[in-house]
């Protein structure tokens, strides 16, 4: 009876598992800088998928969401590690359809190759430890364009951050 025990569901998803609880169980964590690998099925590019109402999701793009929250449809979810399996939320960053086509371009992605990190294609976009900086940034009075000439990234981007709606640090929401 308590209600905080309780949760709203349809008459479907009564007996299933969370989409958070199925994600859990298919991923093997590790380290905060070690890849997390995706144990459950893969896309024929070696990426990790999962079914989220009814439909195949990456696994790697669920987990941002899981994470970080809502990606909109034209983001998309990189890595920043080159392992197609990978899904850990410290390895992946969001960019536009014209980053990942250059972003594969340039890693070579036809290949497979391990090799090349994330930092050195000057892909990388930013960490974890910098969305924090560019919020105190913001809460100091610094303007949003500032901010993203400093960290090279849009102002749009800048604005996402400070309003919290992507780089909201929320890993325990894998753990
Ligand atoms: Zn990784």
């Amino acid at each position: 009876m308590n209600p905080r025990h309780l949760f709203l569901g349809t008459r479907h998803t009564k007996n299933k598992k969370s989409l958070r609880e199925r994600f859990r169980s298919k991923i093997r964590i590790g380290d905060e800088d070690e890849c997390w690998l995706w144990m459950g099925a893969l896309s024929t590019t070696g990426y990790g998928q999962i079914r989220v109402n009814g439909c195949l999701q990456f696994a790697h793009r669920v987990a941002w969401e899981l994470v970080y929250g809502f990606i909109s449809d034209d983001l998309c979810c990189l890595h920043r590690c080159d392992t197609p399996r990978c899904v850990n939320p410290r390895h992946l960053f969001l960019g536009t359809h014209y980053d990942n086509t250059h972003d594969m371009i340039a890693k070579g992605r036809a290949n497979y190759t391990n090799s090349a990190k994330g930092e050195k294609h000057g892909m990388a976009k930013i960490t974890a430890a910098d969305a924090k900086m560019i919020r105190t940034l913001r809460a100091a009075g610094w303007l949003q364009r500032e901010i993203g000439v400093k960290f090279g990234i849009s102002q749009v981007t800048v604005s996402m951050i400070c309003l919290n709606k992507i780089w909201v640090d929320n890993l325990s929401a894998l753990r």
